[in-house]
């Protein structure tokens, strides 16, 4: 009996240590906004970006980069955090896509391009979706406007737009915004919790290792638009697939089966010359 016991013993640590060892948890940062305000912010800005970027209205591709998107939104981390996520293509030929505060993405027809399978599609798009869910935006929005925010958020907001009044604090949607320029701190969590949301929905997380890896090695201005935004942490690759190993076994076999004909939708789209960037 004393032998049986121990050997229970055993086992229950060693479970222990692999739970010990277990994926990253995380703890959002500081905020001043109220997650309702991460929503509120991030749907009048997509209206902006709507007005200013050319969103493609393809029935077929809206749908596919929607499939992708609401596989990773079924992970836990991404259901916990409540927020409803949209996704629409923007016809720009470089290599990126962004996620405002609370849920609107915008994935450019450069990163359909340059994806070699829809793995590393949904590597960005999980990456994306994680900044929003550890809510990096307001985060940084917070840090960088403590004392007058305060103000601000606790206004009277119905009927006005918070938009309108973040602008006039400079802090507006350019291509320098605070809401979508992160530090190399936020770009580590975004991309293991990134891991998460790919692993649960059945892709493996290496391919978004291995996408970093692609645009690194690339460079040119296409690629370094995505590495501007979400600047590398040391050691990126090695540190996606050192989480990944860390995940519950899963299986990897997840596909919608409808890559190739996103390439041959993607291959007859002509972008028009850039508008001016969004602000
Ligand atoms: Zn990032």
């Amino acid at each position: 009996m004393k032998r049986v016991a121990a050997s229970t013993m055993i086992a229950i640590l060693a479970v222990a240590l692999v739970w010990a060892q277990g994926p990253t948890q995380f703890h959002p940062g500081f905020n001043l906004f109220t997650k309702a305000q991460d929503v509120q912010l991030g749907q009048e800005n997509a209206a902006q970006v709507r007005k200013q970027l050319t969103v493609i209205h393809d029935p077929f591709l809206t749908e596919y980069v929607t499939r992708v998107g609401k596989r990773l939104v079924s992970a836990r981390e991404a259901q916990e955090s409540g927020f409803p996520f949209t996704f629409e293509v923007v016809a720009d030929p470089s290599i990126n896509a962004f996620a405002l505060p609370g849920g609107p993405m915008f994935i450019n027809t450069g990163l359909l391009r340059a994806v070699d399978n829809e793995g590393q599609l949904a590597g960005v798009m999980g990456h994306e979706m994680s900044h929003v869910i550890l809510r990096h935006g307001t985060n940084q929005a917070s840090k960088s406007k403590l004392i007058e925010l305060p103000a601000v958020l606790g206004s009277e907001m119905a009927g006005s737009s918070m938009v309108g009044k973040l602008a006039a604090m400079g802090i507006g949607l350019g291509a320098n915004s605070v809401l979508l320029k992160f530090s190399r701190s936020a770009e580590s969590q975004a991309d293991l919790m990134g891991s998460h949301l790919m692993a649960e929905a059945g892709y493996n997380p290496m391919e978004m290792a291995r996408f970093f890896e692609k645009l690194n090695a690339q460079g040119g201005s296409h690629g370094l638009q995505f590495l501007s935004d979400h600047p590398n942490p040391d050691n990126r690759e090695k540190a996606i697939e050192a989480e990944a190993h860390r995940l519950p076994q899963q299986n990897y076999g997840y596909g919608t089966g409808e890559f190739q004909r996103m390439k041959q939708v993607i291959a007859g789209i002509h972008e028009p010359k850039p508008k001016v960037q969004a602000q």
